[in-house]
């Protein structure tokens, strides 16, 4: 199959989505960009048309896909109960990055859901995102759009080294604003409960409702023989082919453990690469150190996690640590996606 890339930045945007949505309708493959990461979007109420992306992702069939509507009024069309709180966090957060989890019904094919009785929807705020959900008509089931372990693609570039020859089309949008996962809450019990952290964090939420749980899951290693209530949290996500270490501490003694780490490796042999700030990059002495971003705007932090892990992956570095990124808004999404990546290996000093 030839993956046709559509670039929206170079005009004709409206009769390009208009040919991604097409696609769509036929029961294809479009790759588009939302607000989080790229996407990798199929009829969501026609089982063929997911079963095809659990295919070109190499996804496990049981882990779910995440329904993207354009309109808040098609929650109800795939939901079978939204309880008060949840309309207030709509209210709140849509369109944005905020799943929820509802009861389904019976429209929604078991094909979308990895077999459960729950449907998972979100409603995006990227314009193109939107658009191509309108155009098609029906609501467009999207994991991330790269290789199942891979992590997440921030920009056209990334879905087209994963996922080239494997999918009808590409939408072209740019790189994306938050470049983290959507938060998923679970809205099918009597509280919110967090089952993913994102950019609407725990403590957005509490505002809203008042109370707000998290899912184990979301913060610990699943343990084996456990049933996640989000499948894919048990499976080892946004991984680099390196193997990741976080340290943690203060400043001045993370930088210390991490210059003797990459000293003693890089006299085994071994080709090492640290993931640091601008604020602390001078204190670094490894020949291959990455600035994630700046302390003082997480934002950026999140936002090039993902390229970042990709970018160690292409020099073939073999042993990556990183600084920990706790606390603010984003510290609880971006020190999941990294514990992840890392499989939970932590120093502390
Ligand atoms: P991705 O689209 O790659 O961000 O992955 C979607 C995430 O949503 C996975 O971790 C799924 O396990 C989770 N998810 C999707 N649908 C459901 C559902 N019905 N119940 C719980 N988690 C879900
Ligand atoms: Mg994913």
């Amino acid at each position: 199959m030839r993956t046709e890339v559509l670039c929206l930045r170079e005009g004709q945007e409206e009769e390009k989505i208009r040919k991604a949505a097409e696609i769509i309708r036929a029961g294809g493959l479009v790759a588009f960009p939302t607000e989080t990461v790229y996407g990798l979007g199929a009829d969501a109420l026609r089982e063929e048309a997911a079963a095809k992306i659990y295919a070109a992702k190499g996804r496990p069939s049981d882990n779910p896909l995440i329904a993207h509507i354009a309109d808040r009024s098609s929650v109800y069309e795939l939901a079978a109960s939204v309880p008060d709180w949840a309309e207030r966090l709509m209210d709140a957060f849509w369109p944005g990055p905020l799943t929820l989890v509802f009861p389904k019904k019976a429209i929604v094919p078991d094909g979308t859901t990895g077999g459960l009785r729950t449907v998972a929807v979100r409603m995006p705020s990227h314009e193109t995102a939107r658009k191509l959900i309108r155009a098609a008509g029906v609501p467009i089931a999207a994991p991330s759009a790269n290789t199942s372990g891979r992590p997440s693609p921030t920009i056209a570039l990334h879905v087209l080294e994963d996922l080239n020859g494997k999918i009808d089309c590409i939408l072209d949008g740019g790189e994306v604003g938050i470049g983290l996962e959507s938060t998923i809450i679970d809205a099918a019990g009597a509280v919110p409960v967090i089952l993913r952290p994102g950019s609407v964090s725990a403590e957005m939420v509490r505002e809203v409702v008042g109370t707000v749980e998290t899912d184990p899951g979301a913060e610990h290693p699943v343990k084996a023989g456990v049933q996640p209530k989000a499948p894919g949290m048990k499976y080892r996500h946004y991984a680099p082919k390196a193997k990741l270490v976080i340290v943690t501490g203060r400043d001045e003694a993370v930088a210390e453990r991490i210059n003797g780490l990459t000293a003693e490796y890089e006299a085994a042999g071994t080709l090492c690469g640290v993931i640091c700030t601008e604020e602390t990059e001078a204190g670094y002495r490894c020949g291959n150190k990455k600035v994630i971003g700046s302390r003082r705007h997480q934002e950026t932090v999140a936002r090039n996690l993902y390229a970042v892990l990709r970018q160690f992956d292409e020099e073939d570095t073999e042993m990556i640590f990183s600084e920990s990124f706790d606390g603010g808004q984003l510290g609880q999404a971006i020190m999941n996606r990294l514990k992840k990546a890392a499989g939970y290996h932590m120093i502390r000093v």
